[in-house]
């Protein structure tokens, strides 16, 4: 069922917590692939009831980012979530998360602020204000669909470690579901992003996920010095890739790594084609 006000989903939610059956959320910007599939897909199996919702949140974009490039395939995204068991699609515009106007700055609008020292950092550092908007957006949808569980990709660790925090910090009761990054067959891990690419530039983009698993198999062979397995990167690049930034943090709590162990994510990012492409690996 595809609802576009916040009044048909409550509606909804009302009577199947009336029935006391467990409801998961999937939240999500579209233009699903199979990532999205496999999260939607563990929430179908965990849960009573599933909702997604498919929402190009204009506040967790910066100025000059691809808000209104941002692809929308909503009729494919209905299709592909009826076909995987989801009860409700949840596609509100802009104008109904964030009211009449669309004054979006925060003088205007309650936000959801999470800590600097999870946002003055990787993403966070470049996309300013990124995480707010995200932290705020999925808070809304949390208060709106009131779910038991939801579930979350690893494809984006930073906001799954921010979005963990904001859950203990504020109380809010549900179990978030952390979900393993899914791959194309190469190594490259499914974005919608993904599309902006040529040919050749999926080819490049390669290039992380080679990163990622060579510092991974040195990290195995022994090497657990960070300044090490970080030079292990350079073979890797050439003049088609601007590397951002390539970290090592914890998991938990994303403090700097200089001796790599368990509890260590490698997190990268680089442009290829003047497409942002980030990916990580837990070691
Ligand atoms: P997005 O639509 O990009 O905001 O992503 C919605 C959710 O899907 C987020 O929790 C992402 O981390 C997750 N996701 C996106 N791509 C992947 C992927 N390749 N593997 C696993 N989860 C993903």
């Amino acid at each position: 069922m595809l609802l576009h006000t916040i009044a048909e989903v409550r509606e909804q939610i009302k009577n199947w917590k009336k029935e006391g059956l467990t409801i998961g959320l999937v939240p999500t910007m579209g233009a699903l692939h199979n990532g999205h599939k496999s999260l939607i897909e563990k929430s179908v199996a965990k849960c009573d009831r599933t909702v997604v919702s498919v929402f190009v949140n204009p506040i967790q974009f910066c100025p000059g980012e691809d808000l209104d490039k941002y692809p929308r395939t909503i009729e494919a995204d209905e299709a592909l979530c009826t076909e995987a068991g989801v009860d409700i699609v949840f596609a509100p515009s802009p104008k109904e998360m964030y009211g009449e106007g669309h004054i979006l700055s925060n003088d205007f609008l309650t936000y959801v602020i999470p800590p600097y020292f999870y946002t003055d950092k990787l993403c966070g550092k470049s996309r300013v204000g990124h995480f707010d908007g995200v932290c705020t957006v999925v808070n809304k949808l949390f208060n709106i669909v009131q779910p038991d569980f939801a579930f979350f990709g690893k494809k984006d660790m930073q906001q799954l470690i921010i979005l963990k925090k904001m859950v203990k910090d504020l109380n809010i009761p549900l179990e978030i579901i952390p979900c393993p990054i899914v791959r194309e067959e190469s190594g490259l891990a499914l974005s919608s992003r993904n599309k902006y690419l040529s040919e050749k530039g999926k080819e490049e983009a390669l290039v992380l996920s080679r990163i990622l698993l060579n510092i991974k198999m040195c990290y195995n062979k022994g090497i657990k010095d960070v300044k090490a397995l970080s030079e292990t990167a350079y073979k890797f690049l050439n003049e088609n890739h601007a590397l951002e930034y390539l970290e090592f943090r914890d998991k938990d709590n994303l403090e700097e790594k200089e001796i790599a162990d368990s509890n260590t994510v490698v997190f990268i990012a680089l442009r290829v084609e003047n497409v942002r492409l980030i990916d990580n690996i837990e070691l």
